[in-house]
């Protein structure tokens, strides 16, 4: 076949394919194969004609046309136009074979059995209608052809031709169109079971897979045993969860997975089910490849034939160990948090949406005198005071706001006051959290807690620190009086001689590291005896007020004065020598003696004045200063005499 001109040929005589439309394909196919059985007849008649003899030029001429025609016919089926040259194969056709049978003159010639042809063309074109109608106009066409050669109409060739002559045509018609019929339907019908079995198988095939690849990649563990419970089919599942391969299983019983952990009589049970015919739900607890346990949801049953008889069993299986640890866990959860809120001094609750109670730990008639069923049936207005009402209800509005805005609804802490059995109403400090799934809260779960005490104690701190800042500020304003107590003199608000001599001896030691000078002076008043005699103690009192006042507004701020003892009094003087601090003496003692007291009038005072001698001792220069003073009572008084 590898020949290339028969290759040549035969891609030639290829029939066009119409995909899609098979029955135009089919015709096609028809109209191809008859044209090239035509070409290849007329050629021969053509080849006849031209090498024969006693050929009439007619036939040559109708052969040719024919021949051309075919030609023009195939170009056009291969271009898609099967339509027309199915017309014009089956028309042309007849009429150039009447016009044949004409031209030769005689029905009885080769060329009237032609008609076959076409009525098996037709037949197989057109199927049932088709071959009646062809063999009747071929019949008809026959009888014509021989009415008219019996009148004379066409040239007689032979003798006369008859009736008989036309029934057996049309015999020979109807057997071939029956025959063309019967083939033609019985090829069609054997070719449409074929496709259908074809596809049919397909189908079943495919499904096959479908279910195949499902069984395969299925999520559950599938085992198939046979009736005895040998492991006949495993899936990939199967082996991921056990831990065993295919190969390892089958042949097998699944009592090889099987621990004393399952239900006691789970295993009968399935069997007698089984046995009857029936379909087994349970829950095993069956043992890996490695040892390890797993919780399976089986579900078992029958697979049975077309007859209904069970030949294998079908076992799915769940691996429900996550499942069931979580189940556990938080049935194990729920009860410790059911314990913790049934024992719970502060009131544990749940709360729907809507706002009612669905859980009230019993704690709540320790706190608020009802029972939790009592509590569970009130309305909000029966549970809080009107301000904790408005406090509650703006929260739940709040959580409904939020989770339709797609924020996470927040929790509540604060302080509520509840309504008790007895009419009174207790202050409580509540906790609330909301429990919210996608799009809606669940509920909300809360604590109440008793502050009522607490919010006592609060007060009663309050109090007791009110009381102590009290006392620490009379401890304070004691102290200071304390203090000035301690370092002033009480009569005339000057220092007293113990601070006095505390800040000597400072100014002593800054002016010996500093090398300054440092006067002290000492006044004493004169015959103050007189005073106090004459005028009496009190008024006394005043001029040792009045001087103080005299003598300390006539110093600088660096200079500091204190009463000494009685009616004497000191200062001293930072930065001062013996001749500044002799003529500050003088000025003091003029002062004084310028001044009228009330009452008593004028009085002197003498001074004694004294430089402090370098590493002189306190004790010695007060020593001196006391000299000098007395060195001024005893030369006349209201004077000031300098300490050598
Ligand atoms: P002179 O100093 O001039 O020698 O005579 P004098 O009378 O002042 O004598 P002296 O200094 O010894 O006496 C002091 C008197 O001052 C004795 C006392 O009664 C009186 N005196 C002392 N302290 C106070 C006082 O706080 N108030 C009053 N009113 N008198 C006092
Ligand atoms: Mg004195
Ligand atoms: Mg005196």
């Amino acid at each position: 076949m590898n020949n290339p001109l028969i290759q040549a040929i035969s891609q030639w005589g290829e029939a066009p394919v119409f995909n899609g439309d098979e029955e135009k394909s089919r015709r096609a196919g028809l109209l191809n194969q008859t044209i090239l059985i035509n070409l290849f007849f007329t050629g021969l008649v053509i080849f006849g004609a031209l090498i024969g003899r006693h050929v009439p030029t007619g036939v040559l001429l109708i052969a040719t046309l024919w021949f051309v025609l075919l030609l023009l016919s195939r170009r056009l089926l291969r271009s898609g136009k099967s339509g027309m040259v199915e017309g014009i194969v089956v028309l042309v056709f007849f009429v150039l074979l009447t016009l044949t049978n004409i031209n030769l003159g005689s029905v009885r010639t080769p060329m009237a059995a032609v008609y076959v042809f076409w009525v098996t063309l037709i037949g197989t074109l057109y199927r049932r209608p088709g071959i009646l109608v062809a063999m009747c106009v071929s019949s008809l066409t026959i009888l014509v052809l021989i009415l008219a050669e019996n009148s004379g109409l066409l040239p007689r060739v032979n003798d006369s031709v008859g009736v008989t002559q036309w029934l057996l045509y049309t015999a020979l018609f109807g057997m071939t169109g029956s025959l063309a019929y019967y083939t033609n339907q019985t090829t069609q019908r054997a070719l449409a079971r074929s496709k259908n079995e074809i596809e049919q198988r397909k189908r079943a095939e495919a499904e096959l897979r479908k279910l195949t690849r499902a069984v395969e990649q299925s999520p559950a563990s599938i085992v198939i045993t046979d009736l005895t419970g040998t492991i006949e089919y495993v899936n990939p599942r199967f082996t991921k969860v056990t831990g065993y391969q295919f190969d390892e299983v089958v042949g097998r019983n699944p009592r090889m997975l099987k621990t004393d952990q399952t239900k006691p009589g789970s295993h009968n049970r399935m069997w007698e089910t089984l046995s009857a015919g029936g379909e087994w739900q349970g829950e095993f607890v069956n043992r890996k490849k490695d040892g390890s346990l797993y919780y399976e949801w089986a579900n078992i049953s029958p697979i049975t034939d077309i007859h209904g008889v069970a030949t294998h069993y079908l076992a799915v299986k769940e691996d429900i160990t996550e499942r069931k640890w979580t189940e556990e866990a938080l049935r194990a959860s729920e009860k410790r948090h059911r314990v913790l809120a049934d024992n719970a001094r502060d009131v544990v609750w749940t709360m729907a949406p809507g706002g009612m109670l669905t859980y009230v730990s019993p704690s709540i008639m320790d706190v608020r005198g009802f029972t939790p069923f009592e509590a569970m049936q009130q309305t909000i207005e029966e549970i809080y005071t009107p301000a904790s009402q408005v406090i509650a209800q703006g929260y739940l509005s709040t959580l409904q706001s939020d989770l339709e805005a797609g924020r996470t609804p927040p929790s509540f802490r604060g302080e509520l006051e509840y309504r008790c059995n007895d009419g009174s109403t207790l202050w409580t400090e509540v906790m609330a959290h909301p429990l919210v799934n996608e799009h809606d809260i669940v509920e909300i779960l809360g604590v109440t807690r008793d502050i009522s005490e607490h919010k006592r104690l609060l007060q009663e701190i309050a109090q007791a620190k009110d009381a102590t800042e009290a006392a620490n500020q009379a401890l304070q304003s004691a102290n200071m009086e304390l203090a000035r107590l301690a370092t002033t003199d009480t009569l005339t608000g000057v220092w007293n001689r113990r601070h006095f001599e505390e800040i000597a001896n400072t100014e002593r030691t800054r002016a010996l590291r500093y090398k300054h000078a440092l006067s002290l002076l000492i006044l004493d008043i004169d015959h103050f005896k007189r005073i106090n005699d004459s005028f009496g103690h009190p008024t006394g009192d005043q001029v040792l007020i009045g001087l103080t006042k005299l003598v300390g507004g006539a110093l600088r701020q660096s200079d500091v004065l204190a009463r000494w003892g009685g009616e004497e009094f000191v200062v001293i003087i930072p930065h001062c020598a013996a001749s500044e601090a002799v003529l500050l003496a003088e000025k003091l003692c003029t002062l004084t003696a310028a001044h009228v007291f009330p009452d008593v009038g004028t009085v002197t005072a003498s001074f004694g004045a004294a430089e402090l001698k370098p590493d002189e001792p306190l004790e010695v220069w007060f020593k001196r200063v006391d000299l000098a003073l007395y060195a001024a009572k005893t030369s006349g008084r209201n004077k000031v005499c300098l300490a050598p």
